[in-house]
């Protein structure tokens, strides 16, 4: 997508795309270090994680497995439900397996937090979270997250995988909405 197109949304850029894969750089480093020689199951979850799954899973020297689940907290507002649905499992048997949750972005955390036990419940040697980005201060719930990106404000933000009302997911880089895309 050029920025150009939706420009007129966009109220500004919080993140470009060169700052986004230099943190992404840096995560995966850390990552092939404390998983080195260690079996590692990359958990995805859809939507939003589709662009940080790709761009942190291509700069990992580590051999990793890719799967996916997707849940549903927000539908198409930007308020957290902290009502959680399964709407895909994963494929795989976690017995054993260290898994590593990747995730665009923790806001109230109460996704992760449901996520995190319901993943521990399964058997595995370990669960640990990677995020793009986090909110600080808009923490409902404590998550123990092992990578972070960007903490960032607590405004309402897309692209890089994040929608409003499914739109904005294929932009490069993270940005807020100008108040009249919500009215
Ligand atoms: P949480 O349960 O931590 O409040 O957030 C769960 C999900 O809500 C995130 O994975 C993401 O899909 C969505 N979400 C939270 N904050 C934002 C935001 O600022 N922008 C967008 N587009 N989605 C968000
Ligand atoms: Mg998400
Ligand atoms: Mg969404």
């Amino acid at each position: 997508m050029d920025q150009s197109d939706v420009a007129g949304d966009l109220a500004s850029i919080l993140l470009t795309e060169e700052q986004l894969g230099s943190q992404l750089d840096e995560i995966a480093a850390q990552i092939d270090a404390d998983y080195a020689g260690k079996d590692l199951l990359l958990v995805g979850v859809l939507k939003g994680a589709v662009m940080v799954m790709a761009d942190l899973a291509r700069r990992l020297h580590h051999p990793v497995q890719m799967d996916w689940m997707a849940v549903s907290s927000y539908g198409s507002g930007t308020k957290s439900s902290g009502v959680v649905r399964i709407l895909k499992d994963l494929d795989s048997d976690l017995t054993g397996r260290n898994v590593l949750i990747v995730e665009d972005i923790i806001d109230s955390g109460l996704t992760l937090s449901w996520l995190v036990s319901n993943l521990r419940s399964r058997g595995p040697a370990s669960v640990e979270i990677a995020t793009m980005l986090r909110k600080p201060d808009a923490a409902k719930v404590d998550v123990d997250v092992k990578y972070v990106g960007f903490d960032i404000p607590n405004e309402f933000v897309v692209g890089y995988g994040l929608d409003y009302a499914e739109k904005y997911r294929n932009l490069p880089f993270v940005g807020t909405l100008a108040p009249h895309v919500y009215s």
